[in-house]
């Protein structure tokens, strides 16, 4: 027994993360990748809370998008124009 908290503090336990939606611990399976887009699968401990996690990524850069028309509306300009 103690040797399996043994392992589990090794590498393995860095595969142990916190869900961002439901705030449940979580096995990640696979290794985010990169070239699938960091959401790859890793971030949410189900498929639901991948879902609404993206959902709210998404809500910010909108929020961030909005900002930036504000922004440009008051007369603020990003350089270059
Ligand atoms: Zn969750």
């Amino acid at each position: 027994m103690r040797d399996f908290f043994k392992a589990a503090e090794g590498a393995e336990i860095s595969r142990f993360r916190k869900c961002p939606i439901c705030g449940a611990l979580f096995y990640a399976l696979r290794a985010a990748r990169p070239e699938r887009g960091a959401d790859a699968g890793t971030k949410a401990c189900s498929k639901r809370c991948a879902n609404a996690f993206r959902v709210r990524k998404h809500r910010e850069k909108q929020e961030k998008y909005e900002l930036n028309r504000k922004f440009k509306r008051a007369g603020v300009r990003p350089e270059g124009e």
